[in-house]
């Protein structure tokens, strides 16, 4: 009597869960139960869930062989486990579901029936999409410079550090031309600091096309200063990109009358290349190419300095 009462106790408990409950025959393979909860969250009624093929037919496509050898395998072995996968609704949808499993042994350790409950795990599968999502986002983010949208230093850093391991390794020369915009703390006072931040997103648009070869790097520095990692580029060729930045710039005739060498903005670039060795350091090259760039401003202005000259 006692027995008969417990038994209502655990099924009332069983099927008032939002975990749905089940057992499975170890070896007829059939369901000895299952909770009827099942038909609210996959639509399909008690009385389909006939075999374990019912279940297997019901795991999306491409979840189905992985999940399905997995709990095989486990089973076989008596080891308790779990698994998430996508199950298939009965109007064709999928809901993400993670089934945890109990393996049920007899007197003699043979495996006698599973028992398990799924859960619906498709809210929580939502949200970790979503973050990964917005991680990537972040990321992206945390590498782009706010104002002008080309890469920032940070980003700079990374790959000025891969690209010199790559010299390095294979021997081949790697060049980088920092550019430094005229007389612009004259720009700001002339034309105030709104349209000086329009400008710099304009030399950045304009300079961002100079380089053409897929792995020429172009990045703000920082202030009016920008960076242009050129591998594979010896130092007369990377002077040939400056002058098309130059160019570049001139085309694009931006007023600045209180310019000193020009009524319209310039530009200033040291020019430096190198193979690099274990004796280099990547902050030594750049301390070069920017010493340069002091002589080009040494020199006038509007021009660019290299070993050359
Ligand atoms: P030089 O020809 O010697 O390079 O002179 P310069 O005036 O360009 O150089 P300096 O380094 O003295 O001044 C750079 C100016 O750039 C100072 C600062 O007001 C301005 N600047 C730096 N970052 C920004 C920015 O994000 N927006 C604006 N509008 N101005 C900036
Ligand atoms: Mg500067
Ligand atoms: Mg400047």
């Amino acid at each position: 009597m006692k027995i008969e009462a417990d038994s209502a106790v655990y099924k009332t408990l069983l099927e008032s869960t939002k975990a749905i409950p089940w057992k499975l025959d170890w070896r007829t393979m059939q369901f000895a139960y299952i909770g009827p909860q099942i038909e609210r969250v996959l639509g399909w009624s008690v009385e389909s869930w006939v075999s374990v093929q019912d279940w297997a037919e019901r795991i999306h496509e491409e979840d189905r062989e992985q999940v399905v050898n997995f709990c095989i395998s486990q089973s076989k072995e008596g080891a308790d486990h779990e698994a998430d996968y996508r199950a298939l609704t009965k109007d064709g949808d999928y809901v993400w579901i993670r089934d945890v499993v109990h393996v049920v042994r007899n007197d003699a350790g043979e495996v006698e029936a599973l028992i398990g409950f799924m859960f619906d795990i498709s809210e929580r599968k939502k949200t970790e999409a979503k973050l990964i999502d917005l991680q990537k986002e972040l990321e992206a983010l945390s590498f782009k410079d706010g104002l002008t949208g080309v890469a920032n230093r940070r980003m700079f850093d990374s790959v000025m550090e891969l690209e010199w391991s790559n010299a390095r390794r294979n021997n081949r020369p790697l060049a980088l031309i920092i550019i430094d915009i005229d007389y612009f703390k004259q720009y700001n006072d002339c034309y105030g600091h709104i349209q000086g931040d329009q400008c710099l997103q304009r030399v950045a648009k304009t300079l961002a096309s100079a380089a053409t070869r897929s792995r020429d790097f172009f990045a703000r520095f920082g202030g009016e200063e920008f960076m242009l990692v050129l591998p594979e580029t010896d130092e007369a060729s990377a002077v040939k990109v400056a002058e098309r930045c130059r160019n570049l710039i001139f085309k694009e005739q931006i007023a600045h009358a209180q310019s000193a060498v020009s009524q319209i903005l310039t530009i200033s670039m040291g020019v430096g290349a190198i193979i690099p060795t274990h004796q280099d350091s990547i902050s030594s090259f750049i301390d070069a190419v920017d010493r340069r760039l002091y002589a080009a401003k040494q020199k006038g202005r509007n021009c660019i300095a290299s070993d050359g000259r």
